[in-house]
């Protein structure tokens, strides 16, 4: 199986749903992991060109861990905008990957770059498949299924499917930690600490359906895009 994940920023994959893609490579899928903005503007000092570049290169030492591609990258953090350009932009990055299974942001978490991901993810991949609509890419073959990520801490979200990712935590922790530059900015800009942030939703995932650490789900449960075998691991 093709599984394309999409965050917002490179970090947001790590942090929602990298114990599930760790699963997913284990079994043998082939794993993309994109990011729509560059991560250029989560700093008090490095500059936005030159920061977008670390971004880029932690994002590439996290996927490597599990063997996945990197994609995406496109725009500026908070200026990323549900226009024809970002959601063509995404259609080639979808067309690129032809998943057979989408992982993306819920579209009511806490902040724009995240909720216009999930807007553009859910829109562009059914344009993705449509032939007419003209691309550098081949349209894929179905409308594929899409799964939301938790929240920013949970909040508002009520997983529908669960991953336990116990044995996978370790990597999943190690994929986080690659993200040093985005660590220390969330520590001194939010007051967080990310792998204990990360941790703690896990735990209560977890504790949800009875396992040490879980991931949770939300099916984008729409006609076209329903089936009848469980996608996740
Ligand atoms: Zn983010």
């Amino acid at each position: 199986m093709r599984v394309l994940a999409v965050g917002a920023h490179p970090d947001d994959i790590e942090t929602f749903c990298a114990g599930t893609l760790v699963k997913c490579a284990k079994r043998g899928d082939e794993v993309f992991m994109a990011y729509l903005c560059k991560g250029d503007k989560g700093h008090f000092k490095i500059p936005p060109k030159k920061l977008s570049q670390i971004r880029k290169k932690e994002a590439e030492n996290a996927a490597k861990i599990i063997g996945a591609k990197v994609l995406g990258g496109y725009f500026p953090d908070l200026e990323l905008y549900a226009n024809q350009e970002a959601r063509h932009k995404v259609v080639e990055l979808i067309r690129l990957a032809q998943p057979d299974m989408i992982i993306t942001h819920f579209p009511d978490d806490y902040m724009a770059d995240h909720n216009t991901t999930s807007c553009l993810v859910v829109d562009a991949s059914f344009t993705a498949t449509v032939p007419y609509y003209k691309s550098n890419q081949r349209a894929t073959k179905s409308i594929p299924p899409v799964f939301f990520m938790d929240t920013g801490a949970g909040i508002n979200f009520q997983p529908t499917e669960y991953v336990d990712i116990t044995e996978e935590m370790r990597i999943k922790e190690r994929m986080l930690d690659c993200h040093q530059s985005q660590y220390k900015w969330l520590k001194e800009h939010n007051h967080i600490d990310l792998v204990e942030f990360m941790k703690k939703l896990a735990s209560l995932r977890g504790v949800q359906c009875g396992v040490k650490y879980a991931e949770g789900f939300r099916q984008y449960a729409v006609w076209g895009r329903i089936k009848t075998t469980r996608l996740l691991p």
